[in-house]
């Protein structure tokens, strides 16, 4: 069997790829199919730490945007996270796959609370580690928290499943014409405002050189082709 290219790895799933066609919520069949492709990697000896998003239930800008204050909504939406992680934890477990959720807000009869040396001999030991909460700080993003998180657990790349199959020029839903990149450095993302992930995420990835996948995560088997290095979707890097 072929190696896979990376040891250890931050899978980000937004909460929109996990709420599937609807846009909201939880589709049970997406969690079923993402838990089989984690735990096919994870038998071929990948690390695997989950950061997950809230987006399909809560996120923070649409709660301040109708007058709440900012934090407040930015807290609910940390919270949101917890919900999908507890929901990709019972999928992964249904499965056969040993996990832990680790929560950066602490929440003891739910989750473990995030400890990074703990998070990392999970790995080790071959459990699929769940980082909810974000960063449990508000004005962040999950996908911060995913480059964040993967520069302290040295995970060798950040695997983004969206629901587009790529970072493209202009945006591939509303136009037909959209031309997707094979790859792309992270000052591309900054500077040509790729709505590929926010610019605080962006800047540490880039200051870490922890490379990003982005994929499409509809077409089933891309988690394992992403990390076996096949060139799938865009890869951005520097
Ligand atoms: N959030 C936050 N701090 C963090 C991570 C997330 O305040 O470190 C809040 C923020 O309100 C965000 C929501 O949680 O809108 C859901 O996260 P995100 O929008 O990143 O989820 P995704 O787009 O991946 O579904």
């Amino acid at each position: 069997m072929e190696t896979p290219k990376y040891r250890r790895i931050v899978l980000k799933l937004s909460g929109e790829a996990l709420a599937g066609e609807k846009g909201f919520g939880i589709d049970h069949d997406i969690l079923k199919a993402i838990s089989l492709e984690v735990k096919e990697i994870r038998d071929r000896g990948v690390q695997v730490a989950i950061v997950v998003g809230g987006g399909n239930i809560w996120r923070g800008v649409t709660g301040s945007a109708r007058g709440m204050d900012r934090a407040t909504a930015d807290y609910m939406g940390m919270l949101a996270t917890v919900i999908n992680a507890l929901a990709m934890q019972d999928a992964l477990e249904k499965q056969g796959v040993d996990t832990r959720v680790q929560t950066a807000i602490e929440m003891r009869q739910v989750a473990e609370p995030y400890i990074r040396r703990r998070a990392i001999r999970h790995l080790e030991k071959g459990r699929v580690v769940i980082l909810a909460g974000g960063t449990g700080n508000p004005f962040f993003s999950t996908d911060t928290t995913a480059a964040l998180r993967a520069a302290e657990i040295e995970a060798e790349v950040i695997l983004m499943a969206k629901n587009v199959d790529g970072v493209y020029d202009s945006d591939p839903r509303t136009n037909p014409a959209a031309q997707k990149y094979k790859e792309l450095e992270y000052l591309d993302v900054l500077n040509k405002g790729l709505g590929v992930m926010d610019s605080t995420a962006a800047s540490l990835c880039m200051d870490n050189k922890i490379p990003l996948v982005v994929f499409g995560i509809r077409e089933r088997g891309n988690i394992l082709k992403a990390v076996m290095g096949d060139q799938i979707g865009t890869v951005v890097g520097r």
